[in-house]
């Protein structure tokens, strides 16, 4: 038997950011994962010299509760550039970074065929979501995102020609069914901050919190078996503690014995070794290839990622998408993308993540309690399923066993 303060059962961002508070507080914390890694959704690992992540996803450093960590001050965002390239029928087009020149970044919509209107309807929005106050953003009664959208009067051709090809892979959900509320805080974080990746994968950012917890006890490949409000049981040991935090997703927190529930966005991704590509750190759609949410070279940000004379490509779909028949299908949108033979291509890996992001329709609900009875939760599904919703949870989370406890 072992005793701490507090236990935190789940290693994830929202584990992690509770254990950071508590013990920045004196508490002593143990915190309890099945995994041998820290990171929980955030995962990589290296392939053959590769260094995939488990689920493509992207870091933005705009996330005030990731600037509230200071995690980033310890360990390198390698930033892609925020600019977009879409190919349709052999015709790219470039959608550049609006903050660099507002006239280079609508240019392509009017040049494109898309009416001056949506151009100037897309950048007020742009403009609001990210400068306007959040409660601004907040405070008209939520909708989908595909409504949120008509009701700015952005015509329904921007609509499938550019705002859900770009918004799909972020929200897992083709229909933009998600919350608006929710998509105006993603925009938010666009037009505030650069999202990037580390030369590591994007373990890198649990890591370095696991780094920043001094008094903390990371137990890793430690499966938790039973939770009581002062004792949790682990296939290894038994834990006594004042409290207990639950940080584990929302389909584990139910598994012991919460009432938690959520549905779930999948994703896959094609992990696919090329030649050295010229350098090009832009998110790349091939409207021609609906399968393909997006290609993006990672290695051109982060060269350790993939051999020398090499470029690691990442091609996320939405949905949890086994059929081997679609490989080919995804080497010919890459091939295409990068003027390539799909002979110099070879897939490394494919990753299906079928627990990706807990669904999120409207209404969106921000700050969920934290507590089923006396024990305390953390997790995205609190909050917003993104790195900001999970570390926001953790805190919240601290916050009310300090509440409860002092
Ligand atoms: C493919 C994919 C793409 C994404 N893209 C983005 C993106 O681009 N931007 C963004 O902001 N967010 C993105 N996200 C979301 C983000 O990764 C998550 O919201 C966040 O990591 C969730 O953290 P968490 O702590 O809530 O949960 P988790 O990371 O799921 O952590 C829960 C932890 O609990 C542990 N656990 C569960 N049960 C037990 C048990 N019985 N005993 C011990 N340990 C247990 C698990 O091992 C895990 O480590 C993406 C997620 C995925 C998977």
């Amino acid at each position: 038997m072992q005793t701490s303060d507090v236990v935190i059962i789940g290693a994830g961002l929202s584990g992690l950011r509770a254990a950071q508070l508590l013990g920045q507080r004196g508490w002593h914390v143990i915190v309890l994962d099945r995994h041998a890694e820290v990171g929980g959704r955030l995962a990589s690992r290296n392939v053959d010299g590769y260094v995939i992540d488990e689920g493509f996803q992207l870091v933005n450093p705009s996330y005030p509760e990731l600037r509230a960590t200071k995690v980033l001050e310890t360990v390198e965002l390698r930033p892609f550039e925020a600019s977009l390239l879409t190919l349709t029928n052999g015709r790219r087009q470039l959608f550049s970074d609006p903050r660099a020149s507002l006239r280079g970044a609508l240019s392509p919509f009017v040049r494109g065929g898309l009416s001056f209107s949506d151009a100037r309807r897309l950048g007020s929005l742009g403009f609001r979501c990210g400068f306007a106050p959040i409660r601004g953003i907040l405070r008209r009664p939520d909708e989908s995102t595909w409504e949120g959208f008509a009701h700015t009067g952005i015509s329904p051709r921007a609509m499938n020609d550019v705002v859900r090809p770009f918004l799909r892979g972020t929200l897992l959900d083709d229909q933009l069914e998600s919350s608006w509320h929710f998509t105006q805080l993603v925009l938010r974080s666009f037009v505030r901050g650069r999202p990037g990746t580390f030369a590591d994968g994007v373990v890198a950012l649990p890591r370095a919190m696991a780094r920043q917890l001094d008094s903390t006890v990371l137990k890793l490949d430690e499966e938790v078996i039973s939770v009581t409000p002062t004792r949790v049981v682990t296939n290894r040991d038994e834990y006594e503690s004042r409290a207990v935090v639950l940080a584990t997703d929302a389909t584990d927190a139910a598994r012991l014995g919460t009432d938690t529930t959520v549905a779930w966005r999948a994703q896959t991704t094609w992990w696919i070794a090329a030649p050295k590509i010229v350098a090009s750190p832009i998110l790349h759609i091939d409207l021609d290839e609906p399968l393909l949410t997006s290609v993006l070279d990672v290695s051109a940000v982060a060269r350790e990622r993939a051999p020398t004379n090499a470029s690691l490509v990442a091609a996320p779909a939405v949905g949890a998408l086994h059929e081997r028949s679609l490989d080919a299908r995804v080497l010919e949108s890459v091939a295409r993308t990068y003027d390539v033979a799909t002979s110099e291509l070879s897939i490394i890996e494919r990753t299906v993540v079928e627990r990706a992001l807990p669904a999120t329709p409207p209404p969106l609900r921000l700050n969920r309690p934290q507590r089923r009875g006396e024990i305390f939760l953390a997790g995205d599904y609190l909050q917003t399923p993104s790195i900001q919703g999970a570390l926001v949870s953790g805190r919240r989370a601290a916050q009310a066993i300090l509440a409860a406890l002092t």
